[in-house]
Parts: C-alpha cells; structure tokens; sequence
C-alpha cells in the first residue's frame, strides 16, 4: 500500500488550519472532483475518497487534535496504536477502572472515598463518539451503525463479581462502608481521619472467589453495535442524545447515555442556511433574454420546475416554498432559494460572432433602460477632461 497522504496535503491546506479554512477547502475540493460531476473517472473517484477521509477527521475537533499529535496513528486503528485506545473513538475513560487501579495502587480509590455507602447504585458514564453523514443522509435522516467500546454488566457473575459458589461478604475491617477511622497522635494532639479500608479496597465487599471473567469488577468492556436513528434534518455539529447506550450502572444503577456528534459532509450543488437550502443554477443568455417557462432546477428531494420571466437579469433569486430541509421533529420544511447566472458564451466563431453583432446593432435605447439612465445621470462626467 502506498505511504498514506498527509490530510492537511489531500485539502491543500497549511497544517493548523482552522474549521472555516478546512470547510473552505473541502468545498473547494468537492466542487473539483465530485464524481456526479466527473461521472467515470477513476482518478477523480479515488481523490474523493481521499479528500472525504481526510475532511472527516479534520472536521472533527477530537480527532483532528488526536492526528495534529500522532499524525495518522492517532485516528487510524489499523496503524496499530493499540486497537482501543485510539480507535476514531472518544470514550470518557471507565472511571470505575481507574478506581480499581488507584485502589491497588495506592490502597484506596480515591473515587469512593468521599462515598457514603459504596454499594449504593451508581448510573454509569456517559460516551461519546462521531459519525460523519453526505448532505443528503442529513436531508433525509439515517440509521447509522456505530461501533462502540463501553463496559457492561459481566454476564458470568451478573454483575456480582463473584465467582461460580463464591459469596460476596459485608468486609469486617470497615463493616462495609468502604472507609476506616484512624487515629493518630501528632504534635497537636490526637487526629482523627478516615481512610478507604486497604482489606476490601474501599468497596466494602470481600469476595471469596472473584469471577474469573471480569476479576471480581462486575463488569466486562465490550465492543458493541449500537444503530441510532439520525433524523431527517439534523445539521453539521449537532449531538444526538442515545438514552441507556453508555457504560452499564454500578450495584444496579441506570447506564449513561451515547452522545454522537454528527458531522454532515457539504455538498457540490446544495448549500445550507438553517432549514433553508441555497442552489446556483446557469442560464444561457437567450434564457435569460426570452425567459423559460420551464427551466428544470435540482432540490433535495428530486426537481422542480420555475418559471424564468422574459428579461431576467443574472442572480435574480427565486423561491421555492417547502422544498428546502425538514424541520426537526416538525412537519415542516424550509424553502429553497434558487439562484440563476447567466453563462456568457465563450470561443464563438465568426459566423456566431457576426450574428450577435447584427442583434446588438438591430437594439436600440428602448431595449437597455438601465444602461441609458447610467449614461444620462453621467452625461457630465464624460464632458469634461480627463
Ligand atoms: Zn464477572
Ligand atoms: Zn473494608
């Protein structure tokens, strides 16, 4: 496989470019080599797949920060940076985990210890992760896939920690609160202090025999298939909330929620402004001129038809009502606001070129009413002297 490119290259870009610039560029990029508009071309195909690789990582602060440190190892599993630990996913670290390690590091978790009761049920931490959509997906909604790391229950032990026949026990050295009074006589007299019980490591429980699955936690990580229903007309930036698909609960507790951050890919033709969408359409002159009373104009959800009056000017603005994105959760639409722009012709022959010049000589004042008044209201300048 060839040595992969570097992202801020694939956009032409410098290297820290901001959001604006990166957007900028991938615009740019999508209007060059968007295969709708190269249909059959392989080149161009394989550069959107680069280009849209590297917009969906530098389009997302997280990973755009992971591959700004560790360049393409940072975002890429398959670099071999361990699997887990960056694999184009953020999680919020098990803190449950981190407990057991500070607790058999330094013979107490610090988590638990401003803990009243550490059995009591605990919801679990919240996740959060990405998932880059095209304009349209946004436009129409998507179930999405999404691979995720969370801890769950251990289905051996239930949760328990305790292996087969084992049995959990109330600890006697802390009576099961986790923590243990200690006295000590200092220069000012005798300290009381409390400290999370070293014999059950703060957790209040001993376990005959852990589980040999989840070694006594409870708990297992797990990669899991979660499918979220991205609904029609989110926008670029968005977060949707999935309730119950973070890590599971402690001692019973509900489990945290799945954030996802969507980022919505800009598209060649359609342009969004909140649930408005914005299309720039050509025209030739003698549309422009004669008008159309048909002209055939791409929307989200197929085409429609708008009428061209005779003697439209270039970038003259017309609406369409309803036709632009769905409302969240409404049954609604916005608008689309087409936008036509005369295409001067180019490369004319000379026969093409006589035939204008008979037309421009065969107009007269009447057919150019701007172009008069700016040459009357002007009359004195041209008099005078340069
Ligand atoms: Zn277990
Ligand atoms: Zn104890």
């Amino acid at each position: 496989m060839a040595e992969k490119r570097d992202f801020y290259e694939v956009l032409g870009i410098q290297k820290g470019a901001s959001e604006d610039e990166v957007k900028k560029a991938y615009r740019a990029c999508v209007k060059k080599y968007h295969p709708d508009l190269h249909p059959d071309d392989k080149e161009c195909e394989e550069k959107m797949k680069e280009v849209n690789e590297a917009y969906e990582i530098l389009s997302d602060p997280d990973k755009k920060a992971r591959y700004d440190q560790f360049g393409h190892a940072g975002v890429d599993p398959s670099y071999g940076a361990g699997g887990g630990g960056f694999g184009g996913f953020s999680d919020f670290g098990d803190m449950g985990d981190i407990g057991d390690i500070f607790g058999s590091i330094f013979g107490g978790s610090s988590f638990r210890s401003s803990r009243s009761n550490p059995n009591a049920p605990r919801r679990g931490q919240d996740l959060q992760t990405n998932v880059t959509i095209s304009f349209m997906e946004a436009c129409n909604g998507k179930s999405v896939q999404l691979k995720i790391n969370r801890s769950e229950q251990c289905p051996d032990c239930n949760g328990t920690g305790a292996g087969a026949g084992s049995t959990v026990n109330s600890c006697p050295d802390c009576g099961g609160s986790g923590m243990v009074q200690t006295a000590q006589r200092t220069i000012l007299g005798m300290m009381s202090s409390s400290r999370p019980c070293t014999r059950c490591g703060g957790k209040g429980q001993i376990i005959q025999n852990p589980c040999s699955k989840c070694r006594g936690s409870g708990r297992v990580n797990v990669t899991k298939t979660v499918s979220v229903n991205v609904p029609a007309g989110i926008d670029d930036g968005q977060t949707l909330q999935v309730r119950g698909q973070g890590n599971a609960g402690m001692n019973g507790g509900p489990s945290g929620d799945l954030h996802v951050v969507v980022n919505v890919r800009p598209d060649p033709i359609f342009e969004r402004d909140g649930y408005d969408v914005t299309t720039e359409v050509p025209i030739t002159y003698m549309q422009a001129v004669l008008g159309d009373d048909n002209l055939v104009v791409p929307c989200i959800d197929g085409k429609a038809s708008i009428r061209v009056p005779e003697g439209t000017p270039s970038g003259m603005i017309f609406r369409l009502r309803g036709k632009g994105i769905k409302k969240l959760n409404r049954n609604e639409r916005g608008d689309q606001y087409v936008k036509v722009v005369v295409e001067v012709p180019k490369n004319l022959n000379k026969t093409q070129k006589d035939l204008l010049k008979k037309f421009e000589d065969s107009l007269g004042e009447n057919n150019y009413k701007n172009r008069k008044n700016f040459f009357d209201k002007i009359k004195d300048i041209l008099k005078s002297d340069i």
